[in-house]
């Protein structure tokens, strides 16, 4: 029985995903934590339960889900593992930081692992497939828990949205058939963790989303 509990971080209000289970293993999904109380906030909440970081992972690399990469990287002894695609969206980050004219000093490691849809991650207990979602960016990946009915699926998918399709590698059609073809072909009940906002359920999404009907 795993937990997935959010942290929000940072000036774009970005969902902080760590997962543990009885093992007391935990994987940290697109870390946002932006200065030195964030970074507290999530070592806080690891020390206190007494966790294992054993995995760093990012469903995309815009900005505001890379900006703890690093801390968590060089805390935990942790190689980042991404999507393979992904990689120019991850090495575009400071300048787009430089752009919006946010302090990011500590720039994300690069990753030596990529991620490859099709397989599961694993630890303690718990099991995530991953599933390739492009659109919003254009290799974002989403990890689906079958048994415990969840996906965390970053910015693809979100309470009566859909991730923005404009900045590059954005794809308006490739987002919306990412959708149908991992989200709605999941049972009703599943809950989707989203990178911005609340949780929600495919069930409401398929019959409320406007952008899915
Ligand atoms: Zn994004
Ligand atoms: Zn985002």
């Amino acid at each position: 029985m795993s937990l997935v509990v959010v942290f929000t971080f940072n000036d774009f209000s970005e969902n902080t995903y760590l997962i543990y289970d009885d093992s007391k293993e935990c994987i940290i999904i697109d870390p946002g934590n932006n200065n030195p109380q964030e970074d507290k906030t999530l070592s806080d909440f690891i020390s206190a339960n007494q966790l294992k970081p054993v995995r760093l992972i990012n469903t995309h690399c815009h900005l505001d889900h890379v900006f703890g990469n690093k801390y968590v990287a060089d805390t935990y002894q942790l190689d980042l593992e991404i999507h393979q695609g992904e990689l120019p969206v991850l090495e575009a980050s400071p300048a787009v930081a430089n752009m919006y004219g946010i302090p990011y000093p500590n720039v994300s490691p690069t990753p030596t692992v990529f991620l490859e849809p099709g397989q599961e991650i694993a630890f303690g207990t718990t099991k995530l497939s991953i599933h390739f979602t492009p659109g919003h960016s254009p290799a974002s990946v989403s990890f689906y828990n079958q048994e415990e009915a969840y996906i965390i699926g970053g910015d693809v998918l979100f309470q009566g949205s859909i991730g923005r399709t404009d900045l590059p590698g954005g794809h308006f059609d490739t987002l919306i058939q990412s959708i149908k073809d991992t989200f709605l072909t999941l049972p009703d009940e599943t809950r989707v963790y989203s990178g911005h906002g609340p949780a929600t359920t495919v069930g409401v999404e398929r019959l409320h989303n406007p952008f899915l009907q």
